[in-house]
């Protein structure tokens, strides 16, 4: 492998479309474990569909609550209790804080209850700005961006996005946004900008990846009125799952 790269692993929008899965990516650096980006639902099938087993991801990172980023948690989770050889030590996950008082209910839901749960995953909440360290030289620094600000549930007013470095390479993934703002902000400078580009118009949040700095910009949340991006425009692509991008 390259030295930096993500995988999309679905890059589809809020609801189902044929041949796309909900929100996931998987970031690797060489001699590094395998960092997951969201769980939307279908995770755990198509993390087997690309060789990736769960019990060897270094850590699982979710950006927001909203179900086609994270309804595949619960499934995930089955999958690492259940594996042959389970887990060495709890796989870290990282959510936002708000959503963290409300993750044994839902996982109880589910019969997942806390001595299920916790020779699987160790919960934390994700803090924003603080750099955190992933393993062979990666960061993560957690990034809060508004979302849906009208929206009654605490959890979903905001999400995270997630700037990855490793030495002098920035890897940029967007939650979801509402804010042109937080794009111009977030993805400056980046090598490789994952954008959602279901909340925000399309060429607006585009354009403001570049006039930022950004080098290279996949776009996510594809939805099916969604434009084709000019073949003159060679450092934007739709996300095609399945594919692993170099930053
Ligand atoms: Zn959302």
């Amino acid at each position: 492998m390259t030295a930096r790269t993500i995988t999309i692993v679905g890059s589809g929008d809020a609801v189902a479309h044929a041949g796309r899965s909900h929100a996931s990516a998987v970031v690797r650096v060489a001699g590094g474990p395998p960092i997951l980006i969201d769980a939307g639902d279908g995770v755990s099938r198509a993390l087997a569909e690309l060789g990736q087993v769960p019990v060897d991801l270094g850590a699982i990172l979710l950006t927001h609550l909203h179900p086609d980023h994270a309804a595949g948690l619960p499934g995930l989770i089955q999958q690492l209790r259940l594996a042959a050889e389970p887990p060495k030590r709890p796989i870290p996950l990282l959510l936002p804080p708000e959503a963290l008082p409300e993750l044994e209910a839902v996982l109880r839901f589910f019969g997942l209850d806390p001595p299920r749960v916790s020779g699987a995953v160790d919960p934390h909440p994700l803090v924003a700005g603080e750099p955190l360290p992933l393993g062979s030289n990666l960061f993560l620094r957690a990034l809060r961006n508004d979302h849906l600000p009208s929206d009654e549930a605490s959890t979903l007013k905001n999400s995270f996005s997630f700037e990855f470095s490793h030495g002098r390479h920035r890897l940029y993934y967007s939650g979801d946004l509402s804010s042109i703002a937080e794009v111009e902000r977030d993805s400056a400078s980046a090598d490789l900008a994952i954008l959602d580009a279901g909340h925000l118009e399309q060429e607006a949040a585009t354009a403001a990846a570049l006039a930022a700095g950004a080098r290279s910009i996949v776009l996510t949340h594809r939805s099916d009125g969604r434009r084709p991006i000019p073949r003159s425009e060679l450092r934007v692509s739709w996300a095609e799952e399945g594919r692993e991008y170099g930053w």
